[in-house]
This record gives C-alpha cells, structure tokens and sequence, in this order.
C-alpha cells in the first residue's frame, strides 16, 4: 500500500513536464497535443500503478521517451498505407484493389480542380454525373443500361427497393450467404421490404423448386453469386438462362447479385471458370449488380447493369440520390473502365489484374531479389529464405482456389514469431505478412515493385536499430 502511495507522489507534474517537452528540438506540435499527451500518459501510468502492473519509478529521461512516443504517435494519421504481405489480393481490410499509376492521376485532377462532374459542356446547362460512365460500362458489358452507386450492397438494397418491395423475391437455399462485413442477403432483403421466399435445398435446388414458389405476389427470381463460401459434392443451381426462360414465361423479374463481377475470362489464366459479367448479359438476366473494387479492379462502388426498362425504373428511385457516388469515384471508375477497351494493356496496367495473372516465374525473380538485399542487411539477426506458397484472390472471388505463388520466409534469431509479426504491423509503414506452419511469410504476389526498396529497409531498419520499441 505504501509502495504505491510512494510511485503515487513520484508521478511528475503535468506542468514541469510541459516545460521539459517544449524545450526539446525533436518534439515540434501545437501546446494543446503536447498538454493533452502528457496528461494522457501520466494518467495512463497512474492506474497502472494502481492495477499494480508498475513497481518503478520512472527516470526523467524515461519520461520524455515516453511523451514524445505518445506525441509522434498522435500526430500520424490513423489511415495509412500498408504493405500487404499476405498474398490476398482483393484484401477487404486492406483496401481491396490498388488503382494504377494513371487512374490516381485522375483522382488527384478530381480533388484539385472544378470538373464537368454535373455540367454539360455542349449545351452549358445542368448534366448528369452518371451519364459519364453509363456509356462504357453498356459497351464493356453489353448491357442496354447502366447505373453506378456507392458499393454493391447499396446496389443489390437499392434493385430490390424498387423492383419487389412488398412483394416475393424467390432465392435458393444454397444462394442465402453472409459476405464478410455483415452482407446477408436475408437482412438485405428485409431492409429493402422485399419478402424472401427460399427455395431448394442447401445443396440443390432445381427450376422446378422456383416455378413451385410462384405466386401471384412474386416479383423476382434472384440469383446470388456465393462468394466466399463455396459447397462442394453433390450440388446443382439453376442456369441464369433457365431461370431467365422461367421469368419470362411468369412475367417476373430476373436478378442476379454477381459479387465480384469480371469482365474478364480468368479460365483462361488457369482459374476456375465464373460467368464473366458480359456471359450473365447475354443470358438475358433483366438485372446484373457487381462491385467496382473486386475483380474489376476499381474503386468501391456497384455497378447496376440491364435492361432499359428495369434500369430507368431504378434510376427514379429517391434511394438513388442518397446512394450515389462522388466525383473520386467517378474519376477513377471511368479510367479503369477505360483500361479494358485495351485487355493486354489492361492486364498490365490494372494492378488486381497484373498481381492476379503475374507468371509464377516473375513472382519467383522478385521473391529473390528482395530475399537478397534482405540478406545483405539482416542476416545476423533473422533467417532469410524463399518458399513457395500459395496466394488468394480474396474479396469472394474464386473462393479455395490456391494460385501458386513465392513467399520470403523471415525466422528472426531472437524473437517470438508472433512478436515480429506483431512488430512489423507498427513501422512507420506497417508490413502485414502471415504466419502458417511456425513461419513467418511474406507472399510476393502482393508486394508492389516500387515498395521493395521501401520494404527491404524497413525490415532492415528494424533489426539495425536494435529491434527496440513496443
Ligand atoms: C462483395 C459482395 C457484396 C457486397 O459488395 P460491396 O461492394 O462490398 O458492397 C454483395 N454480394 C456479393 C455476392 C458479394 O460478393
């Protein structure tokens, strides 16, 4: 009891230690952080003290390491750039798609200058910010119409909003997922006040299960890609053409929530095969939702594609206007879009589609070039090697599916694996890599070329500066 009284009285006083940080060169910031920083960390030291987790009385010098710790950590931003070593390319919680060089440019010009953004720079009046993409994305999809809002959950709220609410929506039982940020399609549903009537079992469902399920309040037949979840064995879903055929002979709706959407063949780069967004087209779905930061490679937004009828009904929705997007994304979706008019280009230039079809043996060039400048600087203090591995394509597209890949394999001399892994998510610029089987990887796959001098000194910084910090 009285050792804590003493630690207690020991604390320093908030305004001998204002004086002490305002004279210090190395810490420049507004009086109000440095005040509220140090009031932060004493109190902060003071229930430790009383929790019992401190029994030392702290130097001056410790002190001030800690305030101006705590100063520096205030003042960087929270959202920051990361390097992503875990392979997952359309990485959900790391931002999902990275946009190129070219498509970041227009998004600076969006942010810095006035723009056409809803002007109509051939009669001088009022023009609509939508109508600027619409076009291309009809052309790239071969869709009569197009609509864009903030993401595809908006987009799959908002089709239902106005095409079945009050009235039935028919789903298969094997079709009725939760995507990872708390999508579900029943929620969805209920929020849109369209009444969901499952059809099927888990594993099959047949069109005989849907046209059972009709009734003179159906509205639709809603199709939903399963993302990241995935039933294996003994299945079976209905074609979108059967279901289309079906619709058509009962007067309903078809729609089907595509998820990732590609507009691109992956197949033809060894994946599994999905239904490219132009092949769901064609089969005639009346409407077609899809993210614009998944397989596509842009940036968050859905996209609303389909019949002319069906598209304008949407587009009188209110919903829309609070849905809609901003001229960010505006301005980098037209660019990636513009991309696809050339695929090789695309490939190239769109970083999703370079990092997704990237040949192994460049993958590989890469992983040894980094495990090379790694060993110049580390190798004392951390084992450096190349394994292969496999990557994810992430964000619910092609689910299990193992790309293979290289990864470096870091196993530090001294430290716990879960430490460095731990330690390397608070540099300056965070490196996330992943832990599997005792190892310590980083998959090369997502790795940019222009971070690998970044990331070689980082991780070289790190051991060099004596692995200190918390
Ligand atoms: C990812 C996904 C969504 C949600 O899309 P966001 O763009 O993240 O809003 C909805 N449906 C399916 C099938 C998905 O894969």
């Amino acid at each position: 009891m009285d050792e804590k009284k003493a630690l207690l009285k020991a604390l320093p006083k908030v305004d001998d230690c204002i004086g002490l940080l305002k004279n210090d060169p190395e810490c420049i910031a507004p009086s109000r952080i440095i005040k509220s920083v140090i009031q932060g960390s004493i109190e902060e030291e003071r229930e430790r003290i009383l929790r019992g987790e401190s029994s030392t009385i702290r130097t001056t010098a410790e002190w001030l390491g800690i305030f101006k710790k705590n100063v520096a950590r205030k003042l960087s931003p929270h959202f920051k750039r990361v390097i992503n070593g875990t392979g997952v390319v359309i990485h959900t919680n790391l931002g999902r798609s990275v946009l190129s060089q070219a498509t970041m440019e227009k998004l600076v010009q969006a942010g810095g200058y006035y723009s056409n953004l809803e002007f109509d720079l051939e009669t001088g009046k009022r023009g609509s910010r939508y109508s600027l993409v619409e076009d291309l994305i009809c052309e790239l999809t071969g869709a009569e119409a197009a609509l864009v809002v903030n993401n595809n959950a908006a987009a799959v709220l908002l089709a239902l909003d106005t095409l079945a609410k009050d009235r039935e929506v028919i789903v298969s039982r094997g079709q009725l997922v939760e995507i990872g940020g708390s999508f579900r399609i029943p929620d969805v549903m209920a929020k849109s006040g369209a009444h969901l009537v499952e059809v099927g079992a888990t594993n099959r469902t047949h069109l005989f299960d849907y046209e059972r399920a009709i009734t003179p309040d159906t509205a639709m037949l809603l199709r939903v890609h399963t993302s990241n979840f995935r039933i294996i064995g003994f299945t079976s879903e209905v074609s979108p053409e059967e279901m289309v055929a079906l619709a058509r002979a009962n007067d309903l709706i078809t729609m089907e929530d595509l998820g990732s959407g590609s507009l691109i063949d992956f197949s033809q780069f060894g994946f599994p095969k999905e239904p490219t967004v132009y092949e769901i087209v064609r089969a005639g779905v009346d409407v077609v939702t899809f993210s614009g930061d998944k397989l596509l490679g842009g940036p968050q937004a859905g996209i609303i594609i389909g019949k002319n009828e069906v598209i304008a009904r949407i587009k009188k929705n209110p919903l829309n206007r609070a849905l809609r997007i901003d001229k960010f994304t505006l301005a980098s979706l037209e660019s990636v879009l513009r991309e696809y008019f050339d695929i090789e280009e695309a490939l190239k230039n769109i970083p999703t589609l370079a990092m997704l079809t990237i040949a192994g043996a460049d993958l590989k060039k890469r992983a040894q070039r980094i495990a090379r400048q790694l060993k110049k600087r580390i190798s004392q203090n951390c084992g450096v090697k190349i394994v292969a591995t496999v990557s994810r394509v992430g964000g619910g597209a092609l689910p299990e599916f193992n790309i293979d890949s290289w990864a470096i394999d870091l196993q530090p001399v001294t430290m716990k694996l879960s430490t460095f892994e731990q330690r390397l998510r608070k540099l300056v610029i965070p490196i996330v890599g992943r832990i599997e089987n005792e190892r310590f990887l980083l998959d090369v796959r997502t790795i940019q070329d222009r971070e690998i001098g970044e990331l070689t000194s980082l991780i070289g910084d790190f051991f060099s500066q004596g692995e200190s910090g918390d």
